[in-house]
Formats: C-alpha cells, structure tokens, sequence
C-alpha cells in the first residue's frame, strides 16, 4: 500500500521561498509507486490550502502556490486525504523552515492531531529554534561553545547603556548579535565597535523580542547531519568557506558564491570530536528525526559547537543532503529514511 504523504510547505516566514524550492525537490524526488503526495500550502499570509493530490511531475513552483482551492481552517479535515477518503494522511513532512514551522508549532498541532511527522517534536523544535536555550542546554551538557550573552527588548529600551557595556564586558569585539529565534542568518550582524553594536541591537529587535549576543571567533565552519531517533548516525563532514565576511543571507540565497567541501579537510581526531559533540547535541536537545549540527573549528583543532537546525535546508544542492549522499544515501533515499523514522517514533509512541 503507498504512503500517503502530506507534504507542509511555504509559511509565513522570512524563509517562506525557500521552502516552496523544497518541496519541488521532494516531490520531484519521491517515488509514485510508493506515495501518493497530498500537497498542504500554507501562503504568506498564513493561509493554509490543500492542492489536489499530485499524480505526475510538477514543472515549477508556481504550480505550488495554489491561490484556490480548498482553504481550510485548521481542521483535523486538512489532513484527511481527500473529501471521499475520510481516512488521515499517513505521514506529514513538514517543509518548513523559521518562526510557525521549525519552532515546535506546528509540531504542537501534529501531535493534538496523533499523525506521525517527519523530524523533531515540540521541544527539540522550540529548544532549537531559540538560540539561547539551545546554549543553554548545551551549556548543561558540557559542550564546547562561545561565550554569549541575552538581553530582551524591554531591559534594552530601559538601560540600552549598561546593555552595551555587558556585551563589551563579558564578550569585547568582534561579536555578533542575532535575533534569538530565527535562521538562514536573517537580522545577524557583526560588530567591531560600539556603534555598529548599536545598530545591529537595533536591527536585530526588529525580528524578534529577544537577541543573543555571541563573542566572534575566527575558525574556520564545518557542519554534519545527524539522522536517527534513539540511536542516532553522524554523516562525513562538510566545510563552509563563504567569500565574504561571513555566512550571511546573501551569501546562502543570492550569489551562491559559498564553497561547500564535502567531505572536509580535516584530522580523522578533529572528525571524531565534532561527531560526538553532534550526537551529544541532538541527545542534550531530545532531538528525532534529524538535524543539521553547525560547528567552530579553532586554529588549534578545537571544535566549538555553534548551533543545530531541526529542520535545515533540504533541497538537493543543500548541506544536510550533500552530507548524506557523500555518507551513501542519496535524495530519495534519504527522503524515505525520514519517513520511516517518522512511522516508527508514532508507533513507539502509540
Ligand atoms: P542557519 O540556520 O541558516 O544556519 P542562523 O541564522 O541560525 O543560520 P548562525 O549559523 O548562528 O545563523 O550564524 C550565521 C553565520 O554567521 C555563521 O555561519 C558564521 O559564518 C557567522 N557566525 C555566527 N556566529 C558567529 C560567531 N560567534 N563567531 C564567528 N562567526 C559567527
Ligand atoms: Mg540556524
Ligand atoms: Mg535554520
Ligand atoms: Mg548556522
């Protein structure tokens, strides 16, 4: 019997495009003769529309962004596999990155529901999503990482100074601010003075009420895929070389310009290192399914864990994919681990 498949993508999200360029790259890559692909759009305003259960190949993403249709409230019928067949979808893979999507939201809404999902629950989103209670649970479990300091948006509009002067403090310069819950380097800047710090406090509130403010370090960036449940599998591992400053938007989305090597150039001790501290970090969160682990090697070979992402870019030219197909599992394969490893926490569950 196939699977029936609901496929979650779009999302009112900074990252909302890169989501729709997702789930073209799934749907192209899974097998018709196992799954039936019930697409779920939700749009930019936040509107969630079922499309017609896709049969043949799909040629753009503007097939996908369905302006009609089925709108529907967020109904247990959403996730029926169509009007005639009452029966709920047997999977949903949620396609989505960000704020409503990677954050335990919508995971939330999956479980209420008792359909089995593909990648994280409800903690390991919300606790991956907001950079400063990741650190923090890494912080419990004694792994290496920069020195950060949080602030949110009221204490800062009282006492901005003593802010600016904790920062310098605790983490000098360089440092970077980012909003705490967001992703694809979205309202991140570095700073090399207290002017610049000022600015990016500003434009770092401007996506959400609380930032984190990490001490810049110069390494050089490596990242693996971890995938599993109980007994998590670490991929070989990848380097970020970006051409400019650092890994900014513009250098994931727009010039493309960022070298990835895969597998990296780095020490058999080095790979070990960052491996168990990958697999720490995914257990230390309560991770399942899959994440993408992101890392700081220092000059002297030390591994500084940076953050994970619970649901990292995932098209096929992506890093968490690459890792996979240098590691033996190819795109589809890998689309189909997922899924199972989904099937298989419900039931446990059950
Ligand atoms: P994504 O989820 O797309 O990986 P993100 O928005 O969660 O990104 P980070 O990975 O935390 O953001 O940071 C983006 C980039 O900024 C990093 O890849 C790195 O180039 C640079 N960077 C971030 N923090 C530091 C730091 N403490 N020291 C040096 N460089 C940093
Ligand atoms: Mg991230
Ligand atoms: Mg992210
Ligand atoms: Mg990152």
């Amino acid at each position: 019997m196939k699977t029936k498949l609901g496929l979650l993508y779009g999302g009112k999200s900074a990252e909302h495009k890169v989501s729709l360029q997702t789930a073209l790259a799934v749907i192209r890559a899974l097998d018709l003769e196992k799954f039936e692909i019930h697409p779920i759009y939700i749009n930019v305003e936040g509107g969630w529309i079922k499309g017609p259960q896709l049969t043949g190949p799909v040629e753009n993403v503007m097939a996908l962004e369905f302006s009609q249709g089925n709108q529907l409230s967020l109904a247990p019928s959403l996730f029926q596999a169509d009007k005639q067949d009452q029966q709920p979808l047997d999977v949903i893979f949620p396609l989505l990155h960000g704020p409503n999507g990677e954050d335990g939201t919508v995971q939330g809404l999956l479980e209420l529901l008792n359909l089995p999902y593909v990648g994280n629950g409800v903690l390991a989103s919300a606790a991956g999503m907001d950079k400063v209670m990741m650190k923090n649970v890494f912080a419990q479990a004694g792994l290496p990482q920069v020195n950060y300091v949080a602030f949110i948006k009221s204490e800062w509009e009282k006492a901005k100074e003593k802010a600016y002067v904790r920062v310098e403090e605790a983490l000098g310069y360089p440092c970077f601010v980012k909003p705490a819950n967001l992703g694809s380097s979205v309202g991140i800047s570095k700073c090399a003075n207290r002017a610049e710090l000022e600015a990016a406090f500003g434009e770092a509130f401007q996506f959400d009420r609380k930032v984190i403010i990490e001490e810049g370090v110069v390494a050089r960036e490596i990242e693996v895929g971890v995938l599993g449940n109980d007994d998590p599998e670490c991929s070989v591992a990848g380097e970020i070389v970006p051409k400019m400053d650092f890994y900014d938007y513009k250098a994931k989305y727009e010039d493309g310009d960022t070298a990835l090597i895969i597998p990296a150039d780095i020490t058999e001790e080095e790979y070990g290192q960052i491996k168990e501290m990958a697999i720490r970090a995914f257990k230390a969160l309560d991770c399942s399914g899959l994440v993408r682990a992101d890392f700081f090697l220092t000059k002297d070979g030390k591994a500084l864990i940076n953050e994970v992402n619970t649901m990292p870019g995932f098209t096929p030219v992506s890093m968490f994919p690459l890792l996979w197909k240098h590691t033996g599992v190819e795109y589809p394969q890998l689309i189909e681990r997922l899924v199972n490893l989904a099937k298989e926490r419900h039931a446990e569950k059950q």
